[in-house]
């Protein structure tokens, strides 16, 4: 029994096969870095721009796209591929230069669908039109990184926008039928379970297709790393994140697909928790405690669904 909708069979309903992520590194910025917004960044974010397992941006996006094909060759047989621009901020540059490295991205017919990590104040008019543009050729799934739907909190680390910029970028994204997955962190310093619960609460009521959940990671060279080894504060045990995922699962509407429910640091830079570092452990943890307690996505789900005019 699926207890959650996950990704995977969210892909195989939608194309009716497995479908592999090629992850691309377009070049590009990011605001809360280069000074535009701020010079710090998001306190946990790495030098990589969250972005470490993603393209060598030395390579055009035809290159990239041959060589992740090339690396998932012994893994994937199929001939199915979504292009991801994952590291940094992926709309944060002029209009024609991303109509260049999407339009390119999106020509190999084995690319099924383009898949775009983001933050909400960089979708101008613009560029909404030219995502809208490229969704008409094929789907386009935008990823933000929202986190916390608590502004105390993420003014802490650090976010530079405010929950309200978000709220309105996804109901512009819906209108134009760009299908729209959060990021979100648990374990945030100074949030307790009910703000967790809050976060989830806040997505449900909008129209929000897939959401990403991962543990707080503390890397080297971060300003949280700085932070925590000045102060270490909690950061979650294996256990405790475990069930509080499961509460987020439970909470969660059940339309919503689950794309991810635990987080992969690069290990050359994960001080803490060191057992995010065993993906396979956690998953199958998560998975038999879900099986232990016979619970299911959505079992506390109570709202009555998008109640937002649209
Ligand atoms: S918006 Fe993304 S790339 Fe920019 S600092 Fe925050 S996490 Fe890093």
């Amino acid at each position: 029994m699926e207890r959650f909708r996950s990704y995977s069979s969210f892909l195989k309903e939608y194309y009716g096969e497995k479908v592999y992520k090629i992850c691309l590194n377009g070049g590009f910025s990011c605001p809360n870095r280069d000074g535009r917004i701020s010079t710090k960044g998001c306190s946990f974010c790495s030098r990589g721009g969250s972005g470490e397992f993603s393209g060598n941006p030395a390579l055009s996006i035809t290159e990239q796209i041959l060589s992740g094909k090339k690396q998932t060759g012994r893994k994937y047989h199929g001939n199915s591929y979504i292009a991801y621009f994952q590291a940094f901020t992926n709309t944060y540059a002029p209009v024609e230069h991303l109509r260049k490295l999407y339009m390119e991205a999106l020509a190999p017919p084995e690319i099924k669908a383009l898949a775009i990590a983001t933050r909400p104040d960089c979708l101008s008019d613009d560029i909404l039109a030219l995502l809208s543009e490229c969704s008409r050729l094929k789907p386009v799934f935008l990823e933000l990184g929202l986190q916390t739907c608590h502004d105390t909190t993420a003014a802490r680390f650090n976010r530079g926008y405010k929950t309200e910029v978000f709220d309105e970028a996804v109901k512009k994204c819906h209108r134009l039928g760009l299908r729209v997955c959060v990021h979100l962190i648990l374990g945030l310093p100074g949030e307790d379970r009910s703000m967790i619960r809050g976060t989830i609460d806040h997505i449900n009521r909008l129209p929000v297709a897939g959401v990403k959940l991962s543990m707080l990671h503390i890397l080297k060279d971060t300003p949280l790393a700085d932070l925590y080894g000045a102060d270490p504060f909690y950061v979650f045990s294996l256990e405790d994140y475990v069930d509080c995922v499961i509460q987020c699962i439970e909470a969660l509407r059940p339309d919503i697909v689950v794309e991810r429910i635990t987080g992969d640091g690069p290990k050359d830079l994960l001080i803490a928790p060191q057992w995010s570092g065993n993906k396979k452990k956690v998953l199958n943890t998560i998975r038999r405690e879900l099986d232990k307690r016979n619970t299911w996505q959505g079992r506390n789900y109570h709202e009555p669904g998008i109640t937002e005019t649209l």
